[in-house]
Formats: structure tokens, C-alpha cells, sequence
């Protein structure tokens, strides 16, 4: 069986604390989410009837910051997996130094069985049962799996009906005509093609023709494959959730994109073979990644990864186990909290021009994205190579050292 999701993130911390020695309540104080709430609301239904939903959200640390993560709807959603995340954001935010601690949120539910009415009234009465944790200055979350620009907008128009006027910064992610930020749709996976550009560089490797498997085509992966492709690399396989097309010659991301929105369904993609997930992932190629749902390299598949480079476009894809493979099988990780940071990157832009009421152009928005990403990866990489360690190791050395120094300053109240 598979540890749960937390599990997998208190194994990473635990792994990587043994090289510090923090103070044994900091340890202990890191291991734990500040703070829980799970709540249970009715939804008023298309057939006039009313269904009771569940939904999280978890602050894991506040010491940086007002608490930053996505917001997630999927019928998996448990409190077990929002932990995880919320402690992945605290580790993110710290990596990349953003003045953030991490939260995460979700709700239980299956978004493709909702008319968008449902969803609106889901979201709205979300947003307010979990409003008591939600503002501009204490958490504001953002889209991550099913959740849309046009969510977050539902969640803002909410927050800002209770309060009597506008607050675009209490959440980001919204869609620009309401204060989102140019560039933000983009922003993880444009992360995530810096984040591989790096790290081909710093293994000496071609971008140019490097053949590229992407698992999930949604707002991380599709974005991912199509800047990839831009800069020269060959995308030979994408999947969504009912499967995925491979082409050795590769493929175009673009008519994949078109397919995909026309049809739903990437597997009856004219230009490639339909492949089922498990062939995704063992697909012949130079860069895996993996933009869908955590754990799913394992110790049951990670001999077969044919890759020599995975980039985390998702959180959490890779377990424990599988990492150990990996690693002795010579095959490069960059982890989730670097890869696929752009997004908050972004939304931190988005949240600073929501406070200030002024808006950058899209070029300075990449460029700033950029920058903050190359810095972080080759800090990381320097600190693997000091340290001698993997590269998700030392960025979260990096992350736990940096929060552990926030709450060491403030000190414990009273
Ligand atoms: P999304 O809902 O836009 O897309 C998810 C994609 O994964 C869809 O194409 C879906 O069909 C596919 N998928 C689901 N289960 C699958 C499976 N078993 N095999 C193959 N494909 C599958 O979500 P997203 O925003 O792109 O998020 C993807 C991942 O990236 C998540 O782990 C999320 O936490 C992470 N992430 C997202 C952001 C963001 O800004 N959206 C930022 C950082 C990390």
C-alpha cells in the first residue's frame, strides 16, 4: 500500500531534517498543520433537491507570512492529501522566498457531474464557510486541480459581498478584467519549462530534440508541453485522465490543445497511438513530466521510467520509494516545490498589484517570473552540490532552514 499523501510529506521532511539540528519544538511544530478546518455545506441542486458537500482548508505554517495555496475539487479530496499540500506550499513559498506561509484547500466533489450553476452555488457557499480563515492579509488561495479563473473570480465576488466593497487580493488566480495578473494562467508551466531548461544545462544535456512525455494535459502540463515545444524540445506523449497519444515524431501541442477541447479526450488524437497511463510514464524519452496527481511514480513503476530527467509539474507525483529508485538509477528529480512554483510566483505578483491597485505589462510579469525562477534553481543547485544531496533534499533544507529562522525570531507568544 501506498504511505498517504502526508505520510510521503513528513518521510520527505524527515529525510532532509536529519542534516539540521533544529531545536526539538521547532521539529515537532513543523511536522503539524497551525491550523484545520473542515467544513460541511448544503447546495442547492438543478432538481430543486439539496446535497451536502465537505471541504478543507489547512494553514500548515504562518511563520513567513499570510498563508498561501490552490484550492482543489476532486471527488478524492480527503484532509489526509490538503495537509500534504498545504505543507508542500510552505516549503514552496520558502524556497522561492515569497513572504508566504503554506495553506491548501478542497472540496470533495466531482466538478464534470456539476451544471455550472451547482458549481457557482458550491464555490460561493465554500467560500463562506471558509471565510473566517480567508483575506487579503491573513490566506488567500489561488486555482489548483478543477478549479478555474472563473472559480476564484466566485470565491473574490463572495468574500467582497460580506465585506461590502471589492477585495481583489483575497484571492488570486482571478480572471484579468477583475484584478487577475497577465501571464498567471501560464505562470506554472512556463515555471516548469524554466525549471527544465536549468536543469538540462546543469546536466549538460541538449534542449534542442529532447524528447518530452507529459502526464496530465490541464493548466500545468499543456502549458508546459507547448513552451517546451517552442524552445525546441519534441513532446512524444501527453494523457489526461481517460488515457494519452504518442508519437516518436512528436507531437503538435497546439492541435493537441484544439483536440482536446473539441473531443474532451487526448487518446483518439489523430496524429499519435492511443497509450493508457502506465505506458505514459514508461514512455522512450529524455523528460518526464508529470503535471497530474501526486503518487503516481512509485515503487511499483519506477524501474520502468525510461526518462533521465523528471521535472514535478504536479505535487507530489513521485513517492519516497520511488525517489530512493531513481536515485540509484542515476535519474535527475527536480522537485515539485521548485518546479512547479511558478504559479505562486505569479500569484504573488497578482497579490502585490491587487494591494497597490497597479497593474505590470505581461513582459514584466515573465520576465520578473523568470528571473525568480533561475535564481532558485541554481541555489538549489549549488546547495545539492555543496551538500551533497539530491536536489529535492536540498531544496527543502533550504525551505525548512528559512521557516525555522522566521519562528526562531518571533519566538513562541506568550
Ligand atoms: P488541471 O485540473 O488543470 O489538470 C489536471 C490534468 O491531469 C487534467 O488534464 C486531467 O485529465 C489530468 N489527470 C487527472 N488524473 C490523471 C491521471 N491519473 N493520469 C493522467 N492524467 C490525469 O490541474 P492543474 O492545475 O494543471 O494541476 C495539475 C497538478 O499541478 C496538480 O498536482 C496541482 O497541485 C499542481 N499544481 C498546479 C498549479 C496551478 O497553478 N494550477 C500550481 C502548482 C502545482
Amino acid at each position: 500500500m501506498h504511505p498517504s499523501p502526508y505520510q510521503m510529506a513528513l518521510a520527505q521532511y524527515d529525510r532532509a531534517v536529519k542534516s539540521l539540528s533544529l531545536k526539538r519544538g521547532i521539529d515537532e511544530f513543523l511536522r503539524v498543520p497551525q491550523r484545520e478546518l473542515t467544513v460541511n455545506f448544503p447546495v442547492r441542486m438543478d432538481d430543486g433537491g439539496v446535497r451536502i458537500f465537505t471541504g478543507h482548508r489547512v494553514h500548515h505554517s504562518m511563520a513567513r507570512g499570510p498563508t498561501k495555496g490552490g484550492i482543489r475539487y476532486h471527488p478524492a479530496v480527503t484532509l489526509d492529501e490538503v495537509r500534504a499540500l498545504a505543507m508542500w506550499m510552505t516549503w514552496k513559498c520558502a524556497v522561492m522566498n515569497l513572504p508566504y506561509g503554506g495553506a491548501k484547500g478542497g472540496v470533495v466533489c466531482d466538478p464534470k457531474q456539476l451544471s455550472p450553476r451547482e458549481l457557482e452555488n458550491l464555490t460561493r457557499r465554500y467560500a463562506t464557510e471558509i471565510s473566517p480563515l480567508m483575506s487579503p492579509e491573513g490566506d488567500i488561495p489561488a486555482p489548483d486541480v478543477n478549479t478555474t479563473p472563473q472559480i476564484m473570480a466566485w470565491i473574490m465576488d463572495t468574500y467582497s459581498m460580506h465585506r461590502g466593497h471589492r477585495v481583489p487580493a483575497v484571492v488570486t488566480g482571478k480572471p484579468v478584467g477583475v484584478g487577475g495578473s497577465l501571464g498567471r494562467v501560464e505562470a506554472t508551466g512556463r515555471g516548469v519549462m524554466v525549471a527544465t531548461r536549468e536543469a538540462l544545462a546543469r546536466l549538460r544535456r541538449p534542449l534542442n530534440g529532447a524528447r518530452v512525455a507529459v502526464q496530465g494535459f490541464g493548466n500545468v502540463g499543456r502549458v508546459a508541453a507547448a513552451l517546451l515545444h517552442d524552445i525546441g524540445a519534441r513532446i512524444v506523449a501527453a494523457s489526461d485522465s481517460t488515457g494519452g497519444t504518442s508519437n516518436p515524431r512528436g507531437l503538435d501541442p497546439s492541435r493537441l490543445r484544439h483536440h482536446k477541447e473539441e473531443s474532451g479526450r487526448l487518446v483518439d488524437y489523430p496524429g499519435g497511438e492511443p497509450i493508457d497511463n502506465a505506458a505514459l510514464l514508461a514512455t522512450d524519452c529524455d523528460i518526464l513530466i508529470p503535471a497530474a496527481l501526486e503518487q503516481q511514480i512509485t515503487a511499483a513503476n519506477a524501474e520502468q521510467i525510461r526518462a533521465r530527467l523528471i521535472v514535478e509539474g504536479a505535487n507530489g507525483p513521485v513517492t519516497p520509494e520511488a525517489d530512493a529508485i531513481l536515485a540509484a538509477r542515476d535519474v535527475a528529480v527536480v522537485p515539485d516545490i521548485l518546479a512547479n512554483a511558478g504559479g505562486v510566483v505569479v500569484s504573488y505578483f497578482e497579490w502585490v498589484q491587487d494591494l497597490q491597485s497597479f497593474f505590470w505589462t505581461e513582459e514584466e510579469i515573465n520576465q520578473r517570473l523568470e528571473r525568480l525562477m533561475i535564481r532558485a534553481f541554481r541555489e538549489v543547485a549549488a546547495a545539492a552540490d555543496d551538500r551533497g544531496t539530491d536536489l529535492r533534499t536540498a531544496a527543502l533544507l533550504r525551505a525548512i532552514e528559512l521557516v525555522a529562522d522566521a519562528i526562531m525570531i518571533l519566538g513562541i507568544y506568550p
